[in-house]
């Protein structure tokens, strides 16, 4: 599917980040040689692994719940993090982005399913984030943007209404007074199953794994 899907973007202003999870080496380099340079991971230590074996111009994106503990092995290398879930996450990824010396690309995760157990803030949190930079500014970090996963279910005018609500947050974060408005430029939304609807609603980027790669194990 990956030929139809990057053939389905190509007209669009749409990113797509490769969700490699689970899969091995052997599995994704036939990807890189087709072109794709951006692949996305949801565990810290597949991911360092795989950079480390693998070329040098990929781009790693962190997709997946991140633990402050492990900022520390990602941050000389990740392009960007799509789960930033908390203000004491975001100081982490700050000061060990200083101590790599770079400035690392992040969007804010927002719960917007039904269901419970999906990560993500609310957007009272998120505007209490935004607000919070203003007094602790953190010059390491960029915030680029949103990320939010709908729910998993067929009722397709349900999943549309998330990633409403989704662009909604994303309006109303790029219109507040301390966002860097250029730079805040990303609503990361659409998987396997979504992602038609996704950038109908507003995506720039998404995030597809079993649709490129077949059903993980
Ligand atoms: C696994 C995963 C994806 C990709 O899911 P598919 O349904 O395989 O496309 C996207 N986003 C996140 C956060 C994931 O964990």
């Amino acid at each position: 599917m990956y030929k139809e899907i990057t053939q389905y973007i190509s007209n669009k202003n749409v990113t797509l980040v490769a969700v490699s999870k689970t899969k091995p080496i052997q599995a994704i380099m036939p990807l890189y040689k087709q072109g794709q340079r951006i692949f996305g991971e949801n565990r810290v230590q597949e991911m360092v692994e795989k950079y480390s074996q693998m070329p040098k111009d990929i781009q790693w994106h962190l997709i997946g719940h991140l633990q402050k503990n492990k900022v520390k092995y990602i941050a000389p290398f990740v392009s960007m993090i799509h789960s930033v879930d908390s203000f004491d996450l975001l100081k982490v990824i700050n000061k060990q982005a200083k101590r790599n010396d770079r400035i690392i690309p992040v969007l804010l995760q927002f719960h917007i399913a039904q269901e419970e157990s999906k990560y993500g803030l609310r957007i009272d949190e998120g505007l209490e984030i935004i607000q919070s930079l203003h007094t602790h500014p953190m010059d390491n970090i960029s915030i680029r943007g949103v990320m939010g996963m709908a729910t998993f279910s067929d009722d397709t005018e349900l999943v549309r209404s998330e990633f409403r609500k989704l662009k909604a947050y994303y309006d109303l974060l790029k219109s507040q007074q301390y966002v860097q408005t250029d730079s805040f430029n990303q609503i990361s939304m659409g998987m396997s199953g979504d992602y038609k609807i996704a950038i109908e609603e507003g995506s720039t980027m998404i995030r597809v794994g079993s649709a490129i790669f077949g059903e993980r194990g």
